[in-house]
């Protein structure tokens, strides 16, 4: 049974390139990069050839990109960084960001800061006029991603981005979904701090970074030796890091066909679910929204359930994001989207990649309202729905 993965946005396979350029470091090129010697200094030259790769892909410059351990890193330190730095209290950010970000936030204010969660509309929006209105003289930071993992929504950063330069108020976005997958430029969006992770655009897990731009005086998160210019310690993941490189030049490069060629396969899946499935609702945007994201919800149905039947047919997906699959709640997006709990919870995202054929979307097509039947024949709500009991 060929497998169907439709779970891109929890992570990526890694790409051959990126694999065959990382083995040399993962055997005979072992040296430690602070090394002084030529063995080592082989290991630090490929080190700073992804750290030009990276910066290339966001137009950073490379002395602007710090190497972290994961994008969740990379956020803390953003956050936690920005307001320790800046020693004002209050911090903007919104309801729908990833936890990386919400825990980071939420651990501010158990140490006296006051953060304030934007709302979004009911597409996932965040109004760039509402960031303006909620800056106060105390401002430290303002923290809003750049794609939702879960729904997909891109936000419009360069529109807030141009508030907070002019403002004076730095601006941090996680663009860990967005990074490899749509065309990101750090100066376009007037962002003075970004993240990033590897495994979302076929590189290894475990390697993040953080854009720090020129001037930001971000101080340094993790405290030990002097790597990466003595701004974040640790004995640097090497073949990590290079695997990184060779991943988001790959990308990079693919963004224009395929963000084109995702696009159409996404609204094929979303019309195609729309026109045969019943009571099925799309999760936020039409338009503005990731080539690969696709989120529903269907009435009547326990998601868990449902990707069961999935996986026992070898298709991979998720029921919202990796990180609150099994959770009891509802998802924080779907509740800022104001999806009602019950709906909530029968929310199936598929996210695809570029490993994602069209013959792979036919055949989530032709599994979906079966599966989607079967679930709701068993349950009792829908058996009432039916009957008429909900109508009124
Ligand atoms: N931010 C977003 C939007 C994500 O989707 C993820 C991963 O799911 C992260 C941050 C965390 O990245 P990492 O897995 O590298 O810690």
């Amino acid at each position: 049974m060929k497998q169907l993965y439709f779970d891109n946005a929890a992570t990526t396979m890694l790409h051959p390139d990126a694999l065959a350029a990382m083995m040399p470091y993962l055997t005979d090129q072992f040296g430690n990069p602070s090394g002084v010697y030529e063995h080592a200094r082989t290991a630090r030259k490929a080190v700073e050839e992804a750290r030009a790769r990276i910066a290339e892909a966001i137009n950073a410059k490379p002395e602007e990109i710090v190497f972290t351990g994961s994008g969740t890193e990379a956020d803390n330190w953003a956050i936690k960084g920005a307001a320790q730095a800046r020693g004002l209290k209050h911090i903007i950010t919104s309801a729908i960001e990833h936890h990386a970000v919400l825990h980071s936030c939420q651990y501010l204010e158990k140490h006296g800061f006051d953060v304030t969660y934007l709302p979004v509309d009911k597409e996932g929006f965040i109004r760039p006029e509402a960031v303006e209105e909620a800056l106060r003289p105390d401002t430290a930071l303002v923290t809003i991603m750049l794609a939702n993992n879960e729904m997909g929504a891109i936000q419009p950063l360069a529109a807030i981005g141009e508030i907070t330069r002019r403002r004076g108020v730095w601006l941090h976005t996680d663009a860990v979904q967005a990074v490899g997958h749509i065309p990101v430029d750090v100066q376009a969006m007037q962002v003075d701090m970004l993240s990033l992770s590897a495994h979302k655009f076929y590189g290894p897990k475990g390697v993040g970074a953080l854009y720090v731009r020129g001037g930001v005086g971000l101080k340094p998160f993790i405290h030990g030796g002097a790597q990466e210019d003595k701004r974040r310690a640790g004995t640097e993941n090497v073949a990590g890091i290079v695997g990184a490189g060779t991943a988001i030049a790959v990308t990079s490069g693919e963004i224009p066909t395929e963000s084109v060629r995702l696009t159409s396969l996404r609204d094929k899946l979303i019309d195609s679910i729309e026109k045969n499935i019943p009571l099925a609702h799309l999760n936020g945007p039409r338009k503005n929204r990731l080539p690969g994201n696709v989120s529903f919800s269907f009435d009547f149905v326990e998601n868990g359930s449902l990707l069961h039947l999935l996986d026992m047919e070898a298709c991979c997906a998720s029921g919202g994001s990796a990180c609150s699959s099994g959770s009891p709640e509802p998802s924080h997006v779907l509740t800022a989207l104001g999806v009602p709990v019950e709906r909530a919870h029968g929310t199936l995202r598929l996210s695809m990649g570029r490993h994602t054929t069209e013959a792979d979307v036919d055949a989530v097509l032709a599994l979906l309202p079966p599966m989607v039947g079967q679930l709701r024949a068993k349950s009792p709500l829908y058996g009432d729905y039916l009957e008429g009991d909900l109508h009124d």
